[in-house]
């Protein structure tokens, strides 16, 4: 084995800033792998040209994209026979293309459904209107647990699912809720798992929850959108309140104090909509979640 060539001070500045000025690239094509400005494809055509990006290495580049963590990036190396040490100018023709035909399918990958939060005070026609959204298809619909008991015309399952008190509380400490809040003396949660796989299954989603609960979702997921349902007048929600029918005298009084309190929240909500035709309003909805 030969001694390693000596480099003259002069010779080794320059290797020094070269090597500096190549990090500096790696760097800044990472930096636009990450926000999405450069594909994998367009990182391995200009590593063809670019000695600094061909030296980049394969694990870096897989890291930088959006959606693959550390965990990914291993186990498709690991599936693709690719050396955790591996350069992008050591990679194989044949890695090439099956890594290329990797991240084509993933940049078809399905794109994750919005999730529309619809609240407003007790009567407003909440229930109306998502029963039109879930028959109309466009939503996949989401449905609660509650403590409270099943009304007449309720099914469990369907409504939501009827759960005892001790249930409720081992639901929130298995951490299966995506938000819970109490309302009128009884306590109501969204299942968190079904909500995720719906909106990475593509389908848009909808939740019929009440005002702190609204608040919940948002903070966990900002891009969620919160609609303010509100009625005509306050009259016709003392009307449509009566008109259902559902609570006794005393409930309805408790009912109607409530939607005072509820009918100051509409400010926080990202969107404002007047129920006074239920057809009109699942329109809005529709287009909102095709925005
Ligand atoms: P919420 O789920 O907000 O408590 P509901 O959906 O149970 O309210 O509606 C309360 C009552 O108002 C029901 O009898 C329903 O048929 C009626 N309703 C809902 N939307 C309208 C509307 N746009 N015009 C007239 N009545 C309505
Ligand atoms: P009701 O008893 O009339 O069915 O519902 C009472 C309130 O609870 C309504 O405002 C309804 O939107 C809300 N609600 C229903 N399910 C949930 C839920 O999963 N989470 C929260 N926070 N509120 C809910």
């Amino acid at each position: 084995m030969g001694l390693p060539p000596q480099l003259t001070p002069e010779q080794r500045q320059e290797a020094l800033l070269k090597a500096a000025i190549s990090r500096k690239r790696r760097a800044e094509v990472k930096f636009k792998i990450k926000n999405g400005e450069f594909s994998i494809d367009t990182v391995l055509e200009i590593a063809k040209t670019e000695d600094a990006v061909a030296k980049m290495r394969v694990k870096e580049l897989l890291e930088s994209l959006s959606g693959v963590g550390k965990v990914r990036a291993q186990s498709l190396m690991e599936r693709l026979n690719i050396s955790p040490t591996r350069r992008i100018q050591g990679l194989g023709r044949l890695q090439i293309k099956q890594l290329r035909e990797e991240f084509m399918k993933s940049e078809h990958a399905i794109k994750p459904g919005k999730l529309l939060v619809l609240s407003g005070p007790g009567g407003v026609g909440k229930s109306t209107v998502a029963k039109k959204l879930r028959e109309a298809g466009d939503f996949w619909v989401s449905v609660s647990a509650t403590t409270r008991s099943p009304r007449n015309n309720e099914i469990d399952g369907k409504d939501y699912f009827f759960v005892s008190d001790d249930e409720f509380t081992r639901m929130i400490n298995a951490d299966e809720f995506l938000e819970w809040a109490e309302f009128a003396g009884n306590r109501y949660g969204t299942p968190q798992e079904k909500v995720e796989q719906a909106l990475l299954l593509g389908r848009n989603v909808l939740l019929e929850i009440e005002i702190a609960g609204a608040k919940q979702v948002k903070a966990h997921l900002p891009q969620s959108v919160l609609v303010f349902l509100e009625p005509p007048t306050w009259e016709e929600l003392v009307a449509r309140l009566e008109g259902r029918g559902t609570d006794s005298p005393e409930r309805r009084a408790e009912r109607l104090k409530l939607a005072q309190e509820e009918l100051v929240a509409a400010s926080y909500f990202d969107v404002v909509l007047i129920n006074d035709q239920v057809e009109s309003v699942v329109r809005r909805l529709i287009e909102l979640a095709h925005n």
